[in-house]
């Protein structure tokens, strides 16, 4: 089918403009350090979706879209991702301005319906390639950073109380971490909340603890489970019901911050639920608002309506974590700090230069673009499409 509005009409483009050349996907599975419990799924390793973007001056882009449990968290999947990006963003990419990435971001809007996930992906990597020709960090071309550096809470999720526990004085001793999420949800609401006070206990005032909920609750567990983190020292609950109405009838029921994560899908949704009053906290995730610049967007309506903000992941890894921390490096409030520890769940590194986390905190990196590079042998190590040998194969 021919596009007559295609990029790559010669009249759109002036003598000398850089355009993107080519759009290369691919997937990566990597292991996590231990199984990762959560009420939608348990994960023993994560894919990420790596999206390179060549373009026509020699820069190559890279972005990431990752998901939590394969489909048990939304619609895309890291195959549906690279299905999608190959079939119909690429021919919409190809031969366009690479220096227009909120027109290519645009157009690709009015084309593909959704798929915020790959579009975070190329939107990602087409910011990265512009930033390498124009010399600066991804976080100055989105308006500039507010901080170099990001607080990074840690998840415990191992599913196992003593384990969590020794896992968080592990990350206080070595200054990794010192705020810590407790995934709950799968278990009677009784059981949950005696494992957030043991664990709370065992910290004490060294350590802030919340729990995220993943909507395992129904409004009446919400209402049991909420009091008993309140006198548990708990001091936020994600996404403790899967309505957003619930959500908001919880929200200042009880001394304890309600956040929002799966409710928000976008700035759409985000100012759905700043109108509803449904949050005193919104979990902003990069993928999940549809990119970059739409988690500016989200975090825009936040601070408009009062609402505290954190930075989500995704868990994705290295690029898509340095991408986000791009993002919420410039959002005008970051009162929560982030999660953005995702690479620190995987066994492998793929970046050559891994992510400095110290001091409780995640440095934004001040080179061009991400400021980070594929390690490319991991990356043709860890590729599902990799040639494989097989063993004894002769019969
Ligand atoms: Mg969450």
């Amino acid at each position: 089918m021919q596009n007559t509005h295609s990029p790559q009409h010669p009249t759109l483009l002036s003598a000398g403009t850089v355009v993107v050349d080519q759009i290369e996907t691919l997937l990566v599975d990597l292991p996590t350090i231990r199984p990762h419990k959560l009420s939608v799924a348990t994960m023993n390793g994560q894919t990420l979706m790596l999206v390179r973007v060549r373009c026509s001056d020699g820069t190559v882009g890279i972005g990431e879209g990752t998901t939590i449990g394969g489909l048990a968290y939304g619609a895309e999947s890291p195959e549906g991702m690279k299905l999608a990006i190959d079939t119909y963003f690429a021919p919409q990419i190809r031969g366009a301005d690479a220096n227009r990435v909120s027109a290519l971001m645009a157009r690709l809007g009015k084309t593909i319906r959704d798929n915020r996930f790959a579009k975070c992906a190329v939107e990602t990597a087409l910011f990265d390639a512009l930033g390498q020709r124009k010399g600066l960090p991804v976080s100055e071309l989105l308006g500039g950073r507010l901080r170099e550096r990001l607080p990074v809470a840690w998840t415990l999720a191992s599913g196992d109380t003593g384990r969590d526990i020794e896992e968080a004085q592990r990350m206080l001793e070595t200054r990794r971490h010192q705020i810590f999420k407790l995934k709950i949800g799968l278990k009677p609401v009784r059981d949950d909340v005696a494992h957030v006070a043991a664990v709370k206990k065992a910290l004490g005032d060294k350590a802030s603890v919340r729990v995220d909920v993943n909507m395992a609750w129904s409004e009446l567990d919400a209402h049991r489970g909420l009091a008993g983190l309140v006198d548990a020292g708990c001091e936020l609950a994600e996404q403790p019901v899967a309505s957003a109405e619930v959500l908001a009838r919880l929200k200042g029921r009880y001394p304890i911050a309600i956040m929002a994560d799966e409710s928000l899908t976008g700035p759409a949704s985000a100012f759905t639920l700043a109108r509803a009053a449904g949050a005193d906290v919104f979990a902003i995730k990069t993928e999940q608002s549809g990119g970059l610049q739409a988690a500016q967007q989200v975090a825009a309506i936040a601070d408009a309506a009062g609402i505290g903000l954190y930075g989500g992941t995704m868990l994705e890894g290295g690029v898509g974590t340095i991408a986000s921390a791009h993002a919420f490096s410039t959002f005008r409030e970051l009162q929560w700090g982030t999660e953005l520890f995702g690479s620190l769940l995987l066994t492998e590194d793929i970046l050559t230069t891994p992510l400095e986390y110290k001091d409780f905190h995640l440095t934004v990196p001040a080179a061009p673009g991400l400021g980070v590079t594929l390690d490319e042998d991991r990356i043709q190590h860890f590729r599902r499409d990799r040639p494989r040998i097989s063993v004894g194969a002769a019969a």
